[in-house]
């Protein structure tokens, strides 16, 4: 202001004056209109002997007063612009968060819980609603007589969305969507009803400018989005632009559309993991378990399931599904395709093994085409493999072998428990110096064998064993010798007796047998092989070798006047006694004892 008022006085130039207009008009883009009104009324003041000329006083007014004015409308003018800018910038926003968002939700891949999960696919179902509702916005905003969407359904297209009523709309073959289609490039054509061409359907007024958008997924076409108009050259290059975006959106609904299978499938199969792990948690028997996660397994890729658990270096079939009876149970897996997962316990997936000319089982199967097996793993050791095998190759997809890898690791430690628990119970029942029963669990299998006895049953026998001058092996070797001794009887009992019957550590040196099904001659017949097994055995000591001996009493059920278990025992137990009497290294029967 002062550089113009300066030339304006120096040079004298009055019609410089007319500078401050476009001054002041642009100081209303940086200034609010109170601040710019203030600084023109400071303008005449510059030259305050303007207003002591008498004749000069009505023209400074005059100039002040147009100043002010324009300062007041070029500030309207540009608030008015800056509002504009700012509902465009508004909706800009809205629209980009909007698209986000959209991207957002097509990428779910976990949910947290159910509610989630439906509201996603209720929002799904509805996306013929959504389509239809981009269409009419995508009409007004390219001021189009109607707007559809066609979509590719085996190489024709079909209208699948219109802002037309149904029926409206005929599509037919060929004409100018389907070459926008082929040609996966937007179209634009003016003058349809002039030049006579084919729109690729068919309207009941007439078309004459049509613009036809791809909607492509990736580089795959899956339909076109048109906007057509009775008006000639209806459609421009920004019209293009906005149904491209439309196009856009129109995309993102179609893939969410497509993925909610998937998630039908995930949520099934997750729904199956859930209920099958629970059970695989609930129990402690390693059949019960072996039986679930096989079936688990099935319903999560329905197959042939096969299920080994190790024992030793070998592995026990416990369970399978689908598969013919390979006759015998213990498999070693060298020389199969399973070998590779016993030795590197990683999951093994042979997608395609028809080729294959080792076994891929360790047992004969049928044609198989492929092959996931996991190992089961409990603290890094392996106690089992579960398979699964097709018929077909690339049975499996990753999605199934990812929930059997879960079940997998479930099941890992319910056998492990399972096992541990087993353990616990065996060394509850067991005598730790000899491996046989241990007293309390002998009374209870005896209680259990005379319950169950009726008078179509077996007779049963029992033995009671007694090494003869023990207490002399205790005094010449010591007593860690007479325990050795004491579990090398304990062998030949366990080696000589059937699976059936009943050993058991009943003493200190005293052993007892229940004989399952045993008449009283079998009985005898059995304390013979004992009696000469055991004293034809030689145990050494200190270089010494030496030899024992055993008594043994014998009586039977329901014979020899026994009704009770007690009976039976207190029977076994007295001819043991007359067998020591007699001479020791012999066995009695009870009725020798009356005789
Ligand atoms: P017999 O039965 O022929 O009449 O003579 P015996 O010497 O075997 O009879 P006795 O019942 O007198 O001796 C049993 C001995 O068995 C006494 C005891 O020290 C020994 N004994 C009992 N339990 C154990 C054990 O767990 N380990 C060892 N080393 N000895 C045991
Ligand atoms: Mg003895
Ligand atoms: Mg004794």
């Amino acid at each position: 202001m002062l550089l113009i008022a300066g030339t304006v006085k120096a040079f004298t130039l009055p019609w410089l004056r007319m500078a401050y207009f476009p001054f002041i008009a642009s100081l209303t883009a940086f200034y609010g209109v109170k601040t710019v009104i203030v600084l023109s009324l400071l303008i005449p003041f510059l030259e305050l002997s303007n207003f002591f000329n008498g004749e000069k006083l009505f023209e400074e007014i005059a100039f002040l007063i147009s100043l002010i004015a324009t300062a007041s409308i070029s500030s309207l003018v540009i608030t008015a612009l800056r509002k504009k800018k700012n509902i465009v910038e508004t909706s800009l926003k809205i629209i980009k968060e909007k698209a986000q968002n959209i991207d957002s939700e097509t990428e779910i891949e976990s949910f947290s819980d159910e509610e989630v999960l439906s509201h996603y696919l209720a929002s799904v179902r509805k996306s013929d609603e959504e389509i239809k509702e981009l269409l009419m916005v995508a009409k007004n905003a390219v001021f189009a007589d109607s707007v559809h969407f066609f979509m590719s359904a085996g190489g024709d297209l079909r209208l699948r969305c219109s802002t037309e009523e149904s029926g409206n709309i005929i599509p037919s073959t060929g004409g100018i969507i389907n070459l926008c289609m082929k040609e996966k490039k937007p179209v634009i054509v003016s003058d349809i009803s002039e030049k006579k061409l084919e729109v690729g359907y068919l309207k009941r007024d007439k078309v004459s400018s049509l613009l036809a958008v791809p909607v492509i997924d990736g580089d795959f076409p899956l339909g076109v989005l048109t906007a057509d108009s009775t008006r000639f050259h209806a459609f421009n290059d920004a019209d293009n632009t906005t149904i491209q975006m439309f196009s856009k959106q129109l995309l993102r609904i179609l893939q969410r559309e497509r993925i909610s299978p998937l998630i039908h499938r995930s949520h099934a199969s997750l729904k199956i993991l859930l209920e099958e792990s629970s059970k695989l948690l609930s129990s402690l028997n390693i059949d019960f378990i072996a039986q679930r996660l096989t079936e688990g397994a099935y319903r999560l890729a329905p197959s042939a399931v096969v299920l080994f658990i190790t024992k030793g270096k070998e592995f026990e079939m416990v369970h399978q599904i689908g598969l013919p009876s390979p006759g015998k149970k213990l498999f070693s897996m060298k020389g199969t395709s399973l070998d590779i997962l016993v030795k590197n316990k990683e999951p093994l997936y042979l997608s395609d093994v028809r080729d294959y000319r080792s076994p891929v089982m360790p047992f004969k199967t049928d044609t198989i085409g492929s092959v996931f097996a996991l190992p089961l793993l409990y603290e890094n050791e392996l106690i089992g493999i579960l398979a699964v095998l097709s018929e077909k190759k690339n049975a499996f997809n990753s999605h199934q072998t990812n929930l059997l890898k879960v079940l997998g690791n479930q099941a890992s430690t319910s056998i492990a428990n399972a096992r541990f628990h087993e353990e616990i119970e065996r060394l509850a029942i067991t005598d730790g110096l000899t491996g046989l029963f241990n007293y309390r669990h002998f009374q209870e299998r005896l209680l259990q064998e005379f319950s169950r006895f009726d008078r179509f049953s077996e007779p049963l026998s029992m033995l009671i064993i007694d090494l003869d001058y023990f207490k002399k092996i205790n005094d010449t070797y010591g007593h860690p010798v007479g325990d050795t001794v004491l579990k090398g009887v304990a062998d030949i009992i366990k080696t000589t007796i059937r699976n059936i019957d009943i050993p058991a550590r009943y003493g200190g040196e005293e052993f007892a047998v229940i004989l399952i099904g045993t008449d009283a001659n079998g009985a005898k017949n059995m304390a013979e092989r004992l009696r000469q097994a055991v004293m034809n055995t030689s145990f050494s000591a200190g270089g010494n070798t030496f030899k024992v001996t055993i008594s043994i009493g014998i009586s039977t059920f329901p014979y020899h006047d026994v009704t009770t278990k007690e009976e039976l025992i207190e029977k076994a137990d007295q001819a043991m006694y007359y067998a020591k009497r007699e001479g020791r290294n012999r066995s009695i029967l009870w009725d020798g004892v009356k005789g």
